[in-house]
């Protein structure tokens, strides 16, 4: 895979992200949950990272915070080469939206609207105009092996399908990042694995770093690095089982 593991820590090129100290905490007096408790993360480009552990360790309040979707209590988030903590809410709204990709466990499709429509709305969201970007949608669904399918309603299609709709839609703008939460957690096995795949094979290439949230131990090996979560922090990281699936 190229350039899959070209940045090993010992060269000077800064990470996709960088997380230290991290710290955040939900409500308040006797009904305080502190979901973070003191964060460091490395997210290297090129990389897919796998950040497991059980529900309500604290995976998705970390990847929303790397995501500029939540604000940390304490701690610094550097995301591409940018501050977070720096941004006003228009910037960071605008980085989430040309510097992010995402894909939800819920696919988080619009019934009514075709897959190529589902795929352009992040372009048609940020001014792009409608040809060029349903043309950049069909693109997006040939890599993802759903060229045949530009004009099917998502309720026409399987779910290991829908879920694919949903990664063309976060890969269309080409961002440098992309988060995946619980992606295969809706789906059997054989569509999940079809799912990581295409995470592995088309979503990370060149220098685009992906983070994948889960806790579905079937496709762990699909990782180039695993980090642990429990109870708000990180408990270990290492090289998945290199013996298992996938590799
Ligand atoms: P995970 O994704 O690993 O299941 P979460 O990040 O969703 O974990 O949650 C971590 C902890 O923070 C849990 O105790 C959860 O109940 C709490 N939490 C998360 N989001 C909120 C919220 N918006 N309001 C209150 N508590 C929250
Ligand atoms: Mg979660």
């Amino acid at each position: 895979m190229p350039g899959a593991l070209a940045v090993d820590g010992t060269e000077d090129v800064p990470p996709a992200v960088r997380c230290r100290g991290v710290e955040k905490a939900f409500g308040a007096g006797a009904a305080r949950t502190s979901a973070l408790r003191g964060v460091d993360l490395d997210v290297r480009r090129g990389e897919l990272l796998l950040l497991v552990g059980p529900s309500g360790s604290g995976k998705t309040t970390l990847l929303s915070i790397i995501a500029a979707i939540l604000e940390p209590d304490t701690g610094t988030c550097e995301v591409l080469g940018q501050d977070l903590a720096g941004m006003n809410e228009r910037a960071r709204a605008l980085f989430r939206r040309w510097a992010i990709g995402f894909v939800f466990q819920s696919f988080n499709l619009l019934p009514a609207l075709t897959a190529e429509e589902n795929v352009a709305l992040p372009l048609l969201i940020g001014g792009k105009p409608r040809g060029g970007a349903l043309a950049r949608a069909r693109d997006a669904l040939d890599q993802v092996g759903l060229g045949g399918r530009s004009s099917a309603l998502p309720p026409e299609l399987s779910g290991g399908q829908q879920q694919r709709v949903a990664i063309a839609r976060a890969l269309v703008h080409d961002p440098k990042l992309v988060l995946c939460d619980e992606p295969t957690s809706s789906l059997d096995h054989a569509s999940g694995l079809t799912v990581m795949e295409l995470v592995r094979n088309v979503v990370r290439t060149g220098e685009r770093a992906v983070v994948v949230v889960t806790h579905d131990p079937r496709i762990f090996s699909f990782g180039d690095r695993i980090v642990r979560m429990n109870d708000g922090v990180i408990v270990g990281a290492g090289e998945p089982d290199v013996t298992g699936e996938g590799h």
